[in-house]
C-alpha cells in the first residue's frame, strides 16, 4: 500500500532512528526557543492594540539571524546529524510532532481563563487568546510558530534534495534543487519581512489554538513539502534539450511572478497601514474608502482584486507543482490543492471579518467598487 503510494522510501527507518526521528521535532522546539531568546532581536511595534494600554503590542523580531544560524548548522554538519535526516524521518516527525502540538495546545489554552460562549472543541481547536508572550515579552508565541515553520520547511526540502542527490547522483531531478531553492529563497524573503508580517491576517485574527500551533510548527514546518515524498523518487524526467530550457527556466520566471504580486501587495498594504499619505514606491496613490477611523485601500493591487495576494501565491504554488517536471503525478500537486483550498476559504471569512470591523455598509461600498475576490474579471 506505502509502495504503491511511492512514498515506501520514507518507511526505510531502523526502530532506533523511528524512535529519534519521534522526538526530533521536540529537540528543534527547544533549540529554536533557546535560539530566539539569545540571539539579538530588534523590538517593533507592531499592529494589533493591546486592549491592556490601547497601545500597539511590541515584538522582539530575530528570525533572520535564527534562520541564517539554523542553516549554517545544518549545512556544517557540526550538530552530527546527517543532512538528510530531517528528510527520511518526516513521517515519525509529523507524528510525533502533532503529538507535541497537542500538548502544547492543551497548555496554550488550559493556561488561560475560560471565555464565555465557547465549547470544548472550539476552544481547543481556536484558542481562548490571541497572543501569548513569555520572558517578560522577550518571545512571543505565535513569531516562534513562524520562525520554526518557516526554518524547518526550507531545512526539510533541502535534506530531501540531498536525500534525492544521495539517490540518484548524476541521474538526479533538477527541478527537485530547484524546488528547494524555492522555498528557501521563499523563507528568506519571509524573515526579511518578517515586520510586515505583524499586519498580516494570522497576526491580526487568529487565537492560540491547534489549529495555529499545529499549523504553524507541522503543516508549515514539515508538510508543506507533501510533493517531495512523492517526486524525492523519481530521477531526471528525461526531456528533450529545448523543453527542458521551457521548464528549467518557465517555472521560476512562474514563481518569481507569483512572489512579485504576492510581495508587492503585502508591501502596499503595509506601506498603507503605517504611512496612509504615501504613494507606494513613490508611484501608486493611495485611494481608500473611509470607514469611522478605518481606511480601505482600494488602489494598485488591492484595486485589482480584494485579495490579489492569493492570486500570487496560487502562481506560485503552481510553479511548485510543474517544477518537477512530472506533472501527471498528483503528489506534485498536492501542495497546490491544498494552498488554493485554504486561500478560497480564507478570502471569504476575512471578507466577512472585514464586513464586521469596517461596517456592512462601507464593506458594501468596497465590494461595489473592488469587484473580483482573487482573480481579476474572474472570481
Ligand atoms: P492579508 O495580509 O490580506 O490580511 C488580511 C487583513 O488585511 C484583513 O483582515 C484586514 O485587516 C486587512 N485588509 C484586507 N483588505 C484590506 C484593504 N482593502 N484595505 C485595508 N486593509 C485591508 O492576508 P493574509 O494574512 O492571509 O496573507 C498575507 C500574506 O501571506 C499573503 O501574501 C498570503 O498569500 C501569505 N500567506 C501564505 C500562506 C502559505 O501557507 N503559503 C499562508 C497564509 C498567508 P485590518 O483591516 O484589521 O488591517
Amino acid at each position: 500500500m506505502i509502495d504503491g503510494l511511492g512514498i515506501g522510501h520514507l518507511f526505510e527507518l531502523s526502530q532506533a532512528e523511528a524512535i529519534a526521528g519521534f522526538f526530533t521535532p521536540l529537540a528543534v522546539f527547544a533549540v529554536f526557543l533557546l535560539a530566539q531568546l539569545v540571539l539579538p532581536g530588534k523590538r517593533v511595534p507592531g499592529y494589533v492594540v493591546d486592549p491592556q494600554t490601547g497601545e500597539p503590542r511590541t515584538y522582539r523580531l530575530n528570525g533572520l539571524p535564527v534562520f541564517a544560524l539554523a542553516l549554517a548548522v545544518w549545512a556544517s554538519g557540526i550538530a552530527g546529524l546527517p543532512q538528510d535526516w530531517f528528510y527520511r524521518s518526516s513521517i515519525p516527525a509529523v507524528a510525533g510532532g502533532t503529538v507535541f502540538a497537542t500538548l502544547f495546545t492543551l497548555l496554550a489554552v488550559y493556561s488561560q481563563p475560560k471565555g464565555t460562549k465557547r465549547n470544548v472543541i472550539l476552544d481547543l481547536w481556536n484558542g481562548r487568546v490571541r497572543e501569548l508572550s513569555l520572558f517578560n515579552g522577550r518571545f512571543d508565541v505565535k513569531m516562534y510558530l513562524y520562525v520554526v515553520g518557516g526554518t524547518m520547511l526550507s531545512l526539510n526540502a533541502l535534506s530531501g534534495a540531498v536525500y534525492h542527490y544521495e539517490r540518484f547522483g548524476e541521474d538526479s531531478n533538477p527541478g527537485v534543487f530547484l524546488y528547494a531553492a524555492f522555498f528557501t529563497f521563499y523563507v528568506l524573503d519571509y524573515f526579511i519581512f518578517e515586520r510586515v508580517q505583524l499586519y498580516t491576517y494570522d497576526l491580526i485574527h487568529e487565537g492560540l489554538g491547534f489549529k495555529l500551533l499545529w499549523g504553524g510548527l507541522i503543516v508549515y514546518g514539515w508538510l508543506f513539502i507533501l510533493p517531495l515524498w512523492g517526486m524525492a523518487a523519481y530521477p531526471d524526467p528525461g526531456f528533450w534539450p529545448a523543453w527542458t530550457y521551457v521548464w528549467l527556466i518557465g517555472t521560476p520566471a512562474l514563481f518569481l511572478f507569483g512572489w512579485g504580486i504576492s510581495r508587492g501587495a503585502n508591501m502596499q498594504k503595509y506601506t498603507f497601514k503605517r504611512w496612509p499619505d504615501r504613494k507606494f514606491l513613490g508611484l501608486i496613490e493611495p485611494e481608500y474608502i473611509q470607514a469611522g477611523e478605518r481606511r480601505i485601500l482600494c488602489s494598485g493591487f488591492w484595486g485589482a482584486a480584494r485579495h490579489f495576494n492569493y492570486l500570487g501565491e496560487g502562481f506560485l504554488c503552481l510553479s511548485v507543482a510543474l517544477v518537477f517536471g512530472y506533472p501527471g503525478n498528483p503528489w506534485a500537486w498536492t501542495y497546490f490543492v491544498f494552498i488554493v483550498s485554504f486561500f478560497l476559504w480564507r478570502q471569504i471569512v476575512d471578507d466577512r471579518q472585514c464586513a464586521e470591523k469596517y461596517g456592512a455598509e462601507k464593506w458594501a461600498e468596497y465590494r461595489a467598487r473592488v469587484k473580483y475576490r482573487i482573480v481579476p474579471g474572474v472570481y
